[in-house]
């Protein structure tokens, strides 16, 4: 394992998440797995020269969750907290945070044991969300709850192609237009690409004739459910 070149390369993770540290050593222990930290240690010791990242995780899942709260509670003024629950659950869930990890190649910039190493932990979902979450807290302890927002909102909250939340965009968009007087209302295929195992669907929403909202997905109704979130965004003012 090549130590030196994570160091040099947390720089380039740095303008990934658009967040430069005051203090690096942060962001080294948000990346440092425990079995790194007890190789490079000795024996696992908090004052050891390489903390892992175990406490900034458990900052940054508390940080997480209250900014994804916060957002699905404003997006979703209607929505039951059983709802709410669920729908925070599957944007926080490890498999979306290993996805917006991995988007972001965070699995790159991880200090692993060499056991760990040899037995794929740098693929692990497990490991690769939970240095999510401690990159979230080390964001939030350097620079405050602002930069830990905008760092979810661009590469958590963003990530929300094929996600759970545009389950209900179509329900909450239909309950907008109904409360307005235009008149027609319809969604529409606006292509596909790709191979047959592979196709992705193009949908427009389409108000009175004109396109509020496109989206694509893998089947037709991933498509409309994110035309209907950007028609949501569109009707709302926020585009
Ligand atoms: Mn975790």
């Amino acid at each position: 394992m090549e130590i030196i070149s994570f160091h040099k390369d947390n720089s380039i993770l740095e303008k990934k998440i658009g967040y430069e540290f005051k203090n690096k050593d942060l962001l080294i222990t948000a990346l440092t797995h425990s079995s790194f930290a007890n190789e490079h240690n000795g024996s696992k010791n908090i004052n050891g020269r390489h903390k892992d990242y175990e406490r900034l995780e458990f900052l940054g899942d508390a940080v997480l969750e209250m900014i994804s709260s916060d957002y699905l509670f404003h997006r979703n003024p209607d929505m039951p907290e059983g709802k709410l629950t669920k729908l925070r659950a599957s944007m926080v869930c490890e498999p979306a945070l290993a996805r917006c990890a991995r988007d972001l190649g965070l699995e790159q910039f991880i200090l692993l044991g060499k056991g760990e190493e040899n037995t794929g932990g740098r693929e692990r979902d497990s490991i690769i969300s939970d240095v999510m979450e401690a990159l979230i807290g080390a964001v939030y302890l350097d620079g405050g709850i602002e930069h830990a927002k905008t760092v979810i909102f661009e590469h958590v909250l963003d990530d929300l192609n094929g996600n759970e939340i545009f389950k209900d965009s179509k329900t909450l968009l239909q309950e907008i237009i109904q409360s307005s007087p235009f008149d027609t209302f319809e969604y529409r295929m606006a292509g596909e690409e790709g191979p047959d195992h592979a196709k992705v669907f193009m949908a427009e929403a389409v108000l009175d004739g004109k396109v509020i909202g496109a989206g694509k997905g893998r089947t037709k109704k991933a498509a409309e459910q994110m035309a209907a979130a950007e028609a949501i965004d569109r009707l709302k003012g926020k585009k």
